[in-house]
């Protein structure tokens, strides 16, 4: 498989495409600014868009979703413990932005297979920064997509309401440090990393 990250909005939110040979592709999240961008690259490759994962709910990662929705026609997969954000969210509400309430169309309990064109990909449900988030490993390429579960060095407030540190804590040690050390992370924001970087060099997890 391969990637393509832009990083777009008021936060430096990444937006991923996926995609294979066959031309299917999936986006993992939606951030503001991001539809001009998926618009182009989609249309000058050729893709079609089978899914939209949304690694939790935070406004950041959905202030396009409802625009991406339209544009592709695409499913939007979301955790169960985080769909109740994407149709009502006192926080984004409070924003000078005008976000769109979304339906989602497949809830995740974590533990899915799933996959595009020739490409299979695993959910993973790591609780801590939201109730509801996700990791999408792809096995055979070694790549996690972390949202803001994982950073390069870092890792995702836990104060905002459904946050528990603990909790995301032990997410990541189990769910992520486990996959193995050669394992890329492409995270919600910033810069990609290794398992392996981080286990030796983030403060939180050493
Ligand atoms: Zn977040
Ligand atoms: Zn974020």
């Amino acid at each position: 498989m391969e990637l393509v990250n832009f990083e777009v909005g008021p936060v430096q939110n990444n937006v991923y495409v996926v995609y294979d040979d066959t031309k299917e592709c999936i986006i993992i999240d939606a951030p503001l600014g991001a539809s001009i961008h998926l618009d182009k690259f989609i249309k000058e490759n050729d893709l079609t868009v089978k899914s939209i994962l949304i690694t939790h709910s935070h406004w950041d990662h959905i202030g396009e979703l409802y625009e991406i929705k339209q544009m592709t026609g695409a499913d939007i997969y979301v955790h169960k413990d985080d769909a109740y954000r994407l149709e009502s969210d006192k926080m984004r509400e409070r924003l000078p932005i005008d976000i769109k309430n979304v339906s989602p169309d497949v809830l995740l309990k974590g533990g899915e297979e799933l996959s595009f064109g020739k490409t299979k990909f695993r959910v993973v449900h790591t609780p801590g920064h939201t109730e509801g988030g996700v990791c999408f490993v792809f096995e055979e390429d070694r790549i996690v997509f972390t949202g803001d579960t994982l950073f390069a060095f870092s890792i995702g407030r836990t104060d905002f309401p459904g946050g528990n540190f603990d909790v995301l804590i032990n997410s990541i040690k189990t769910k992520l440090l486990s996959l193995g050390d050669d394992f890329i992370v492409y995270p919600g924001h910033g810069e990609h990393t290794t398992i392996k970087n981080e286990k030796q060099h983030n403060p939180f997890i050493k």
